[in-house]
């Protein structure tokens, strides 16, 4: 996957690392502390000599090497190329005429305003950090915007109605996936949901996104061109184009922040040389475009590491100004990917102060910037979209080397595991299905499905058959090397195995093997499509999520909502939705295993096939009893908003 590819290069693109003058570490005071249970103070030791000059910080842009884009999963494959002009001048809006005119080459200076002017503080502090806590107390707001009015608003449809006699509350969201926009994972699943929700629990909800070119042109048709304005980057002494573009869609707004220079690119994530600026750029525009539209909300709800700058963002450059009353949420939605490099180079693009690149906040291993790490410092509350999860990144086997620093932070973290959207996911309305069914008759339609399921997909065609989904990106984290070990003894002759998803070759290679080597019982869909997934959750009789971690998963979710029993690793999100089942009491929802063993996922496979064969009665009592579990986004989207309303209490 992209974002995997991307962090993993960090290594070979590093800019040079100049020499400077040694700066002592210390711990990192960060406000928020309150109720550290397990408080690890953050390390006061290491001696290094630290590099920080900002001068010999090389911008990397230029350097840009689109090959390695991952795809798409939901992307147009419509990309504009024509406007690949690196670090020259900011692009204007494609598709706002009057924006296009405004900000043709000649006039930018014109409009470039007072952030020129007035972003310049934090450069020119370059002074050595001093042993002070991270907070900065002096930092003035980086863009000033004009008054927002440039086109006429357009009307918000309510057409979500709000359900709730909670006090209202205005967030916005940021991140940078978001579907049916653009989505990776299931983050483009949670940026969707949780607003629609959202909204019904009487939130006022606006969703700040890149305008990436891969968006397709249905929804590029729909915007609407809300305004524009320039703003200053970091050290790079230009002013680049920001245009708002905005679609209002079931009561939730999405601001989509313009700017070619940036977003051009197919896909979202391309390589850390890329998207290290890409994202530094979208976190400032993201809050310049909440100033300048005059909208300010009470909580600014930040997703990933894309994000992660925003609430440093909140509380250095744009304190001052009016976003600056807002408080911060950042959600962890998968902490592998956290968007690290050298810290010149993202001095060189955030402009931020040098307070922040310390150890207690961006600043890692001595000689890098941490994003994510950053963000989670500095950020009001932490969340992570499960509770197990939560506790599992303050251990070293999952904290992706940041589990001190989370430890540290552990008084505002806490986990509100994932929902799915009734409206996508259900098997009574879903188009995608060769018969719909629900909770009461799920039973005879499963079948059918089934039959459909090994039509389409050139499996031998025999509802006797056990029928094994797994629907997942191919990568490491999703435990196929354990998939992979055991594939030969799964198939048993009652067993077939429907495999969908993209990824790293080497799963891909083998899920073929196994394909031409077992015809008529294993398939391997080496793609992306949705109908399709939809088809092996209403089809499969059992689904695989045997990950290695899992923030939540979502596969899960589908899987029993659509009547087919989840096997899963006992860790993450998938420890908190599936119940093992217990043959002594027939509680439970599906079939688990802890350590990280092919042998014990074989065994829970096992396990799951004695009861499908030998007591089909108990087998379907756990098929209904999985329909009717809630696995939507309501019970969540409540505890959202009671963290809101627990930061907001006015
Ligand atoms: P992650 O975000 O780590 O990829 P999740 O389980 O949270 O995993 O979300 C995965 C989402 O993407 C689910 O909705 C799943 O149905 C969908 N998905 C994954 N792979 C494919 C694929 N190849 N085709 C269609 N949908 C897929």
């Amino acid at each position: 996957m992209a974002r995997e590819k991307a962090n993993s290069q960090k290594k070979k693109m590093t800019g040079k690392k100049a020499e400077a003058p040694a700066v002592e570490q210390k711990a990192a005071p960060v406000k928020e502390t309150a109720s550290v249970k397990e408080t690890v103070p953050v390390k006061e030791t290491a001696p290094v000599k630290e590099t920080a000059s900002v001068k010999e910080a090389a911008p990397v842009k230029e350097t840009a090497s689109v090959k390695e884009a991952a795809p798409v999963k939901e992307a147009a494959p419509e990309e504009k190329k024509e406007e690949a002009a690196p670090a020259k001048e900011a692009a204007p809006a494609k598709k706002a005429p009057s924006a296009r005119k405004k900000a043709a080459a000649g006039e930018k200076e014109k409009k470039a305003a007072p952030a020129k002017k007035k972003a310049a503080p934090a450069k020119k502090k370059a002074a050595p950090v001093e042993e002070k806590p991270v907070l900065v107390e002096e930092a003035a707001p980086a863009v000033e915007e004009q008054p927002a009015p440039v086109e006429e608003a357009p009307v918000v449809e309510e057409v979500i109605a709000v359900e709730s006699n909670l006090p209202r509350r205005s967030i916005a969201f940021i991140g940078s996936e978001c579907h049916p926009f653009v989505k990776t994972g299931g983050l483009g699943d949670v940026m969707y949901a949780l607003p629609r929700e959202l909204a019904r629990l009487n939130c006022d909800v606006r969703v700040i996104l890149p305008r990436y070119a891969c968006i397709p042109q249905e929804y590029q048709d729909k915007m609407v061109y809300r305004g524009e304005f320039y703003m200053d980057l970091g050290k790079t002494g230009r002013n680049y184009y920001v245009g708002i573009m905005e679609y209002i869609w079931d009561g939730v707004v999405y601001d989509f922040i313009d700017n070619q220079e940036f977003f051009s690119v197919g896909n979202p994530y391309t390589n850390l040389v890329d998207d290290i600026p890409k994202y530094c750029f979208f976190s400032k525009a993201a809050l310049a475009a909440l100033n300048y539209m005059n909208w300010i909300p009470d909580i600014v709800h930040c997703h990933d590491w894309q994000a992660g700058l925003v609430p440093v963002y909140l509380r250095t450059l744009f304190k001052d100004s009016p976003v600056g009353r807002a408080k911060s949420v950042l959600t962890i939605h998968n902490l592998r990917f956290q968007g690290v490099y050298n810290i010149p180079t993202i001095q060189y693009w955030s402009g931020l102060p040098n307070e922040v690149f310390e150890m207690g906040a961006l600043k890692q291993n001595w000689v890098d910037a941490n994003m994510l790490k950053g963000g989670l410092a500095y950020a009001d509350r932490i969340t992570t979209v499960s509770g197990t999860y939560a506790w599992e990144i303050q251990t070293r086997e999952y904290g992706e080397g940041l589990e001190e620093h989370l430890r540290y932070h552990s008084g505002k973290l806490r986990g509100i595991v994932n929902g799915i959207d009734y409206g996508m996911w259900n098997p009574e309305t879903d188009s995608a299905l060769a018969e719909n069914y629900g909770l009461g008759n799920v039973l005879e339609h499963k079948m059918a499905n089934k039959l459909a399921l090994q039509r389409e997909l050139g499996l031998e065609e025999d509802t006797g058959k056990f029928v094994i989904g797994l629907i997942s990106r191919l990568t490491n984290q999703k435990g196929l090397d354990l998939v992979n070990a055991i594939i030969p003894q799964v198939l048993d002759g009652n067993t077939q195995v429907v495999v969908l998803g993209t990824g790293d070759k080497q799963y891909e290679d083998a899920f073929r093997y196994y394909e031409g080597a077992h015809k008529g019982t294993f398939s391997a869909c080496i793609q992306y499509d949705e109908a399709r997934a939809h088809r092996i959750y209403a089809g499969a009789d059992a689904l695989l999520v045997p990950s290695r971690f899992e923030p939540c998963g979502l596969t899960q979710l589908n899987a029993m909502h659509y009547g087919t029993l989840p096997i899963v690793r006992e860790t993450g999100g998938l420890k908190d939705t599936v119940e093992p089942y217990n043959d002594f009491t027939g509680d439970g929802n599906g079939f688990t295993f802890d350590r990280y063993d092919a042998g014990l996922l074989l065994d829970a496979i096992n396990r799951a096939k004695t009861l499908y064969f030998n007591n089909r009665y108990h087998w379907d009592e756990v098929v209904q009893r999985d329909m009717a579990k809630d696995v939507s986004w309501e019970n969540s989207a409540k505890q959202y908003k009671q963290m809101y309303l627990e930061l907001t209490q006015w």
